[in-house]
């Protein structure tokens, strides 16, 4: 090894609750899998196999700011649960595949709307609406040995102070381990994987000066400003 030709890019990273930080490797976001925000989106919200997009690891930010992005003029926010791993492997088990799970934060997928709706009209990737710079602000990532692993209780979201989204984290269609294991026959997941689990109805538009706060039962918020 003599030396990168040009200078590293920076291991993306999020800030863990009480100190540390958690390096990222990739990131698997899944579709649909609030069946109240399936049926808002216009889909049969029955339990059709799941399926999955990427952003990037650098699309994370813990920040606490939003930079509103270019070429859009609708882009919504998704609260959204992140489930980090500390191990993987390929055709993990439903069973063992929460000793894979190293903590949860909360999460927000913001999404350009109108390109990703031209996108599927077109039937291309989503990328263009949904992994643009910043796309994927983050709370503080807590440890399974302090909050367990949350199955139940409130994901909301507000936009200066107003509820817009509010859900539970038992109407996952698709629940964690069960993510998990799909994923893995799929891919090779590893240690620094994280993974957004889906939002609940209620999705829509923010503007610049926005102040949107994602609470998850268990979890301490994360607060985001639109600028
Ligand atoms: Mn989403």
């Amino acid at each position: 090894m003599t030396g990168f030709v040009i200078p590293a890019p920076a291991q993306a990273q999020l800030p863990v609750q009480g100190g540390g930080a958690f390096p990222v490797r990739r990131v698997y976001c899944i579709g649909r899998n609030y069946a109240a925000h399936a049926v808002e989106m216009g889909h049969d919200p029955d339990r059709e196999p799941p399926f999955f997009f990427q952003k990037n690891p650098d699309s994370l930010d813990a920040s606490g700011q939003f930079p509103y992005p270019a070429k859009t003029s609708d882009v919504h926010h998704e609260a959204e649960l992140l489930v980090a791993l500390k191990s993987g492997g390929t055709d993990i088990a439903f069973e063992d595949a929460l000793d894979h799970v190293w903590g949860y934060a909360p999460c927000l997928d913001m999404t350009r709307r109108d390109l990703q709706g031209d996108a599927k009209k077109m039937g291309r990737p989503w990328e263009i609406g949904k992994s643009f710079e910043r796309s994927a602000p983050v709370g503080p990532l807590h440890q399974v040995s302090e909050v367990g692993h949350p199955k139940t209780g409130e994901i909301a979201l507000t936009v200066n102070g107003e509820l817009r989204q509010s859900g539970d984290l038992s109407q996952m269609i698709w629940k964690v381990p069960e993510m998990i294991a799909y994923l893995s026959e799929y891919f090779e997941l590893a240690a620094g994987d994280v993974i957004l689990s889906g939002t609940p109805a209620g999705v829509g538009p923010i503007v610049r000066g926005d102040v949107m706060v994602v609470s998850i039962a268990g979890l301490n918020p994360l607060q985001v400003e639109v600028v």
